[in-house]
């Protein structure tokens, strides 16, 4: 009885927490600073290797913060060094896994099967592209549920909007979604007791509503 009641009880915050939440990060910005392909931090959970541009490395935190991913392929071809990261001839051409702006995400510690693990990616997947085909900004593509090959028991694949750029190079600029200290889950900052002087906030400038649209393929 008691269990059932907190099944109950679960299923209704779950509902709950899917109504309110707004889907996609509410603004974006364009980065403009060199790109670097770098290893994924641990706090992110991911398989060996895995690399990415560091440019997407605070929206990746921020959403391992608030769902269980774990990301199985990340930057895909070359390093300066000429070692090879990422899976071979796996990805579709044109695809932003070779510019180290996509990931490939399934549930940490999850199953390959479509069940109860999968519930928060399919929620991510579903704040990224709340419409099919319509993914929310800064996201390019969003490979889920109805795209062969992705979904439910399969993965999740997230790709950041950027500037057109040839195979492994990095892109000149990436749209990403900013990341403060109370959206990022920590504490609010804190309040100084002794006032300092700021100068008044200037014009945003960092919002952008700029679209990549140079790259026609889907990135798989
Ligand atoms: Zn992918």
């Amino acid at each position: 009885m008691a269990r059932a009641a907190g099944l109950a009880c679960a299923a209704l915050l779950c509902l709950a927490a899917a109504a309110s939440a707004a889907p996609g990060p509410s603004a974006t910005r364009l980065i403009h600073a060199a790109g670097k392909i770098v290893p994924i931090p641990a706090s992110i959970p991911h398989e060996a290797g895995d690399m990415v541009d560091r440019r997407i490395v605070p929206d990746l935190r921020w959403i391992a913060q608030r769902y269980p991913i774990y990301i199985t392929d990340g930057y895909s071809g070359p390093l300066p060094n000429g070692e090879h990261v990422g899976c071979d001839n796996c990805h579709v051409p044109g695809s932003d896994h070779y510019n180290g702006l996509a990931v490939d995400v399934v549930p940490l510690g999850g199953s390959s099967r479509c069940d109860a693990s999968w519930a928060p990616i399919t929620r991510l997947a579903l704040w990224a592209e709340p419409q099919q085909n319509q993914p929310i900004p800064p996201f390019r593509w969003v490979g889920y549920n109805g795209d062969a090959g992705h979904g439910c028991g399969n993965h999740l694949h997230l790709s950041w909007n950027h500037a057109p750029a040839p195979q492994f190079q990095l892109a000149e600029w990436v749209e990403v979604f900013p990341v403060g200290p109370a959206e990022a889950g920590g504490e609010p900052p804190r309040k100084k007791r002794t006032p300092t002087p700021k100068p008044p906030p200037g014009p945003s400038g960092g919002v952008s509503t700029v679209r990549s649209g140079g790259l026609s393929a889907r990135g798989d």
